[in-house]
């Protein structure tokens, strides 16, 4: 190399401007599965089943039965910066759905072997597409499935050995694996939702009918000790609805995993809202120990910005503070009406 030729400057290949782009989402196979299970939620999936071996390492394969992808768009549903979310820059400021980058499937295709198989209602067949070589063209041949998209990722960083050293045993990643399916599971009970690893069912949660049956899906998903101290709340302000359900101060844990806080549908994890909650909870719990919850925010979609990082975890309010306040408020209030049913029921 000469100097001249080095400060010379191309246009990186297509594969690799993915695969730096996929450092960005695509950390871990959990992160996977969090993409593809928030494409099946924005495709109207009213059931999504998740198949992972090896941790997910060697393989993650979810099935939904939504409205699938049409054949011409299979090439673009693999290129980066191409969806069917948002067209113009005004959208942003009202994002209702789970993605919206364009970004996610070139990202996994580049750093992985990609199958995207689709077949929308109208169609009798389905077809069957994948990425290849350093430009990433697009192969598309005819397939049989019912209707809906299935997406097949083997061999996760097979071609990027520095992610691929990260990667944790087996039962770390699908520690994480499920943790993500958790989210969604309660963020979305009206989809039936199933998880096998290694060719065994991990977790079946059937579609919800009716509220009635949230608890149940609690249950599976959290464990019956806290829905059985769960308190049920419910608040509604001008600027943010909030509800969910909040373990008693009695019921605490070592760790913080059964804490959970979605906006607008959204699963996510917010040091604002977190703060707001442990707020609430100060001075109830022993020292050291963590409060329980699923906390649902409702907000109007140009209130929160969700366009604040690549994962989509973050997001930010336009009234920041306020909500903060009014969800300390509300878990403060709803944990001390439950103390005064106590007091009332047994008086000194
Ligand atoms: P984004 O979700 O941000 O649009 P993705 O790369 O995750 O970007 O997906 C690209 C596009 O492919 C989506 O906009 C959507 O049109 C289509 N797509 C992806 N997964 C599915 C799915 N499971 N069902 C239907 N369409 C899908
Ligand atoms: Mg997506």
């Amino acid at each position: 190399h000469n100097l001249s030729d080095q400060t010379r400057i191309s246009l990186l290949d297509n594969r690799l401007a993915n695969q730096i782009a996929a450092g960005e989402v695509v950390e871990r196979p959990a992160s996977v599965v969090k993409e593809l299970l928030e494409n099946s939620i924005d495709a109207g999936a009213s059931r999504i089943e998740v198949d992972v071996e090896r941790g997910g390492a060697r393989l993650i394969r979810i099935t939904d039965n939504g409205r699938g992808i049409h054949k011409d768009d299979m090439g673009l549903a693999l290129t980066r910066h191409a969806t069917s979310k948002i067209s113009k820059t005004e959208d942003l400021g009202c994002i209702q759905t789970l993605g919206f980058r364009g970004e996610a499937l070139a990202s996994i295709s580049a750093v992985s072997r990609l199958t995207l198989t689709s077949r929308t209602r109208d169609s009798e067949l389905a077809w069957q597409a994948s990425a290849q070589g350093r430009d990433m063209a697009v192969d598309i041949q005819p397939a049989a499935a019912s209707p809906g998209t299935r997406i097949e990722v083997a061999d996760l960083f097979f071609n990027t050995p520095a992610r691929q050293k990260f990667l944790r045993t087996e039962k770390t990643e699908f520690n994480h694996i499920e943790e993500v399916f958790k989210r969604q599971a309660l963020a979305n009970f009206s989809i039936a939702f199933m998880l096998k690893h290694n060719h065994k069912i991990a977790k079946r949660v059937p579609a919800c009918a009716e509220p009635a049956q949230y608890l149940k899906r609690i249950a599976t998903i959290c464990g019956q000790q806290f829905v059985d101290s769960a308190i049920e709340f419910k608040c509604q302000h001008e600027v943010v609805k909030i509800s969910g359900w909040l373990g008693k101060p009695s019921f605490h844990r070592s760790e913080s995993d059964i804490q959970y806080v979605f906006i607008n549908g959204r699963p996510v994890k917010d040091k604002t809202l977190n703060h707001a909650v442990r707020q609430a909870y100060e001075g109830l719990l022993p020292p050291g120990r963590m409060a329980t919850y699923i906390i649902y925010l409702n907000v109007d979609a140009s209130q929160v910005d969700v366009n604040v990082h690549p994962t989509k975890h973050e997001v930010r309010f336009s009234e920041q503070r306020l909500v903060h306040d009014l969800l300390a408020k509300s878990v403060s209030d709803a944990l001390s009406e439950q103390v005064e049913f106590v007091e009332a029921i047994y008086p000194e």
